[in-house]
């Protein structure tokens, strides 16, 4: 029998007792912006029950880094006793004046974004990309199976779904081209991803390891890394992507903490050859999360996360292993997600083939990339505690010229 909670939560609902992921909203008509947690449609204030409280002080705060920072032994107190409060009738009378309708509050970005990078963790899109741009070479680089290649990225345009994405402008010459040009994108791309949250920092100097994964990551969100593949294929040779990438990262207004995706913890594929021993993982972080992404309302793609080849914890494990600091509110993608099956390739690029085989969509439209007034939205779900599913809410956008 699964634990419910007394706040109704509609059948197929991303939010159950056993998700209870954080954001940060102001309710309807005024006030501050405050931490919160989703249960069904609607949203707890935090800060409402902390009230007068150092903690309440911390999440009546217009992001989650000073609750964060208080370390993982506080994020199992505060979720223990939300979830006493959500399946405790006794407490009814203290939770109901401080629920709100979701449909109802302003969502903002859920955390202040210190650093951000983005790997490439998927076996599949690195060998689609590699087998498109490098037609004539080893799909994969000789240091791919070594690593997680990664990238650091822009923290400031890091912006929360619902965002309005503005096409961005950029120089890119084609192979066959004399000189390059200056232009609106034309290849207009989206990358769905999870993105990792850390919330507890770390010293110079030292690194994390795989194993204290759990004590600095604090929670998962989606993301679409959108990417501006013109830019981006002229830009990235030596350095890696830049203006391609930077314009704009867009991430789900709900971070779903680690605590609700024990049952979603899965093992990694099989790592061949052998990482070197500090990516070596005795209980591996991999996650059974499937995602889903619609272009327009349709389905163009169902990513499978399970199959990604490197973990998150590996990730955080080589970002730190020459001493570089974590701070809260770092942020890392896990790379596009890309299945091995045509229909589970997280990118348009991808799917289409660089523009090769448009698809086509339920309304007889074809794309290639993006077209203006285009809105793409990524959901997932995953296996949650006592059997329930738990969803991660969306992130979503819409392109304009
Ligand atoms: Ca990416």
């Amino acid at each position: 029998m699964s634990e419910q909670s007394w706040v109704p939560v509609p059948e197929g609902s991303d939010f159950p007792v056993q998700n209870l992921p954080y954001g940060v909203f102001t309710p309807p008509g005024s006030g501050q912006p405050r931490v919160g947690v989703a249960i069904g449609e609607q949203v707890l204030d935090l800060s409402a029950i902390w009230a007068g409280t150092p903690l309440g002080a911390d999440l009546a705060t217009g992001s989650l880094n000073r609750f964060m920072r208080r370390g993982p032994r506080e994020w199992a107190y505060v979720r223990e006793r939300v979830t006493g409060l959500l399946t405790d009738q006794a407490e009814r009378r203290l939770v109901e004046a401080n629920l709100y309708r979701i449909d109802q509050v302003t969502l903002h970005l859920p955390v202040e974004v210190a650093d951000y990078v983005d790997f490439y963790a998927s076996e599949h899109h690195a060998t689609n990309l590699g087998r498109m741009f490098r037609p004539d070479a080893e799909a994969l680089l000789p240091n791919w199976k070594h690593l997680p290649v990664g990238y650091h990225g822009r923290a400031g345009t890091v912006v929360v779904s619902g965002t309005g994405i503005r096409r961005p402008s950029g120089q890119f010459k084609g192979p066959q081209d004399p000189a390059p040009v200056f232009g609106r994108s034309a290849k207009l791309d989206i990358e769905a991803e999870l993105g990792f949250v850390v919330g507890a920092g770390s010293a110079l100097g030292e690194p994390v390891g795989v194993a204290d994964f759990a004590e600095h990551v604090f929670g998962v969100v989606l993301l679409n890394d959108w990417s501006a593949r013109d830019v981006q294929s002229w830009e990235y040779v030596p350095l890696g992507p830049f203006l391609g990438k930077s314009f704009a990262t867009s991430i789900s207004p709900w971070v779903v903490p680690l605590a609700a995706l024990e049952a979603a913890r899965t093992a990694t594929p099989e790592q061949q050859p052998q990482p070197l021993p500090y990516l070596v993982e005795k209980e591996p972080w991999g996650l059974d999360i499937d995602l889903r992404v619609e272009l327009n309302g349709a389905v163009v793609s169902r990513p499978p996360y399970a199959g990604m080849y490197w973990s998150p914890a590996q990730m955080l494990a080589h970002t730190t292993v020459n001493g570089a600091s974590l701070r809260t509110g770092d942020l890392y993608g896990s790379g596009t997600i890309s299945g091995a099956e045509p229909d589970q390739r997280g990118s348009l690029i991808e799917l289409t083939w660089n523009g090769r085989d448009p698809i086509t969509l339920p309304d007889g439209d074809t794309r290639t990339f993006l077209a203006d007034g285009d809105t793409v939205t990524i959901t997932a779900s995953a296996p949650g505690a006592d059997g329930v599913r738990i969803g991660f809410g969306a992130v979503s956008g819409t392109v304009h010229g």
